[in-house]
């Protein structure tokens, strides 16, 4: 390990960083970038990278877009800042959601902003419970969630999600929030049951847990088309149907988390067009800017905006609402973003490149060290394992997914380890040769990590 230069020094000296083990930090340092060009980021160092992840998972127009960069320049000249509070409004808040609406993939009719996707999450929430008792049902308020899902770090959007690292430590989940299976076949499937058995199995699950709970003490569920952080998983063919028929039953709303997925990642707008899933709400963010501001959105249909304002109407005002929700520059950019992604036909490009990403995939599935490599559009999952055959995970104390990124790295890649699997959602920008450099420093990465375990026995 190198010596920190000075300016990894003064990092570790004044800034805590999300998802980073903290204490090994003074030995590692960070990795410091510095600029970005198209697919590619630079560090203070010089060197370069294909940013295999779209930063997290977010900047799907790549970086330093011309005309991005002039609507921002323009919005901050014009009018940098002013808010949607108590009755006032801007042009491109008004425009954005005009937009939203024309794209959504189910009947909208407005649209409530953020400044993130756990902002947006955490709203569902209160929306959810304003319009249970705007209608009479005070009691229909617990949420359902899933294991392995994402939903943010505000204290209920980690509620939501379903993973030990957000929940250890913080005292969390908060009571009524529930969680029902993950749907990765590859890991949670039965010896000798069929993909058609396991999403039955998954649905009668979510049957009991409803009827155990009462539901009439349910709201809604929550869920990702695809699971992001969770791994890259990939529901089986025919699995939100049958969840979405078991809610219906029982009057439960599904709210779809867009937040990834969203805006062409999965090969159509959103990806519950993809997977089939027919929301009543939505949340979505990342893309939505393509990350060049940060901003977040709930989008809902008429009948639901109509119990808000019902109940605003008995309490003298909708007591909800955050000072950068419907910020002027994330708005002008959310309009750019949309602009650019219909006029420029990124998502009939992402489609052009889903046969070579799905190719790209298949082969690391080939590779000694990988147990599933899923995807679905422009978002994929390397799992890792010990044993390919038994699908023995490694030990997580071993590292393997980090040191494995880590290798991908010093090969000139950035992709995420989440635990053993290694994420990757490219900028949906990117051309063909480049999709095939970054596979292959993907593979190179994964060759070295190949000897690596060999050579240290963590099998
Ligand atoms: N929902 C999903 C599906 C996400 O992937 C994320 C972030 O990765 C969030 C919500 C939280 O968004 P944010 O980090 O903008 O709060």
């Amino acid at each position: 390990q190198p010596p920190l230069t000075n300016l990894q020094t003064r990092d570790v000296e004044s800034l805590i960083h999300p998802y980073t083990p903290l204490h090994k930090l003074k030995s590692t340092g960070t990795l410091i970038m510095q600029r970005g060009e198209g697919v590619h980021v630079f560090d203070t160092q010089g060197r370069g990278y294909i940013e295999g992840m779209s930063g997290l998972w977010c900047a799907g127009l790549g970086f330093g877009d011309e005309e991005m960069i002039e609507a921002a320049t323009e919005q901050l000249r014009t009018l940098p800042y002013y808010h949607i509070f108590s009755a006032k409004s801007i042009e491109p808040a008004i425009e954005l959601a005009e937009k939203l609406k024309e794209i959504a993939p189910v009947p909208i009719s407005k649209v409530f902003f953020t400044s993130s996707g756990s902002e947006a999450n955490d709203t569902q929430v209160k929306l959810a419970w304003y319009m249970n008792n705007a209608r009479g049902r005070p009691n229909k308020k617990k949420i359902i969630s899933r294991i392995k899902a994402y939903h943010g770090v505000t204290v209920m959007s980690a509620s939501l999600t379903g993973l030990p690292g957000n929940h250890n430590g913080w005292d969390l989940p908060v009571d009524r929030v529930l969680h029902t299976d993950c749907p990765h076949f590859y890991r949670f499937g039965a010896e000798g049951e069929s993909e058609a058995e396991f999403t039955a199995r998954m649905a009668k699950s979510l049957r009991e847990l409803i009827e155990r709970e009462g539901p009439d003490t349910i709201a809604a569920m929550i869920a990702e088309p695809v699971m992001g952080a969770g791994g890259v998983i990939v529901p089986p063919k025919g699995y939100f149907e049958a969840i979405q028929a078991v809610l219906d039953e029982h009057d439960i709303i599904l709210i779809s988390d867009e937040v990834i997925t969203g805006f062409g990642r999965t090969g159509n707008w959103w990806g519950s067009q993809t997977l089939n899933m027919k929301p009543k709400t939505i949340s979505t963010a990342k893309q939505l800017t393509s990350a060049y501001a940060p901003l977040g959105a709930v989008m809902v249909p008429e009948d639901i905006y109509q119990s808000y304002v019902d109940h605003s109407a008995q309490l003298g005002t909708f007591g909800h609402g955050f000072t950068y929700g419907g910020h002027p520059l994330g708005c002008a950019l959310g309009v750019k973003a949309i602009e650019i992604y219909q006029k420029r036909d990124i998502i009939g490009h992402v489609r052009k490149l889903m046969p070579l990403f799905e190719s790209r995939m298949k082969r690391l599935a080939e590779h000694p060290l990988v147990g599933e490599a899923r995807y679905c559009g422009f978002v994929g999952g390397a799992e890792l394992v010990a044993d390919k055959k038994t699908r023995r995970p490694f030990d997580p104390k071993q590292g393997v997914g980090p040191q494995t990124a880590k290798l991908i790295e010093n090969n000139g890649a950035v992709l995420r380890a989440i635990g053993d699997t290694i994420a990757i959602c490219p900028p949906m920008i990117i051309r063909e040769d480049e999709l095939n450099e970054l596979f292959d420093r993907f593979e190179k990465g994964l060759n070295e990590a190949e000897a690596w375990v060999s050579k240290e026995g963590l099998r």
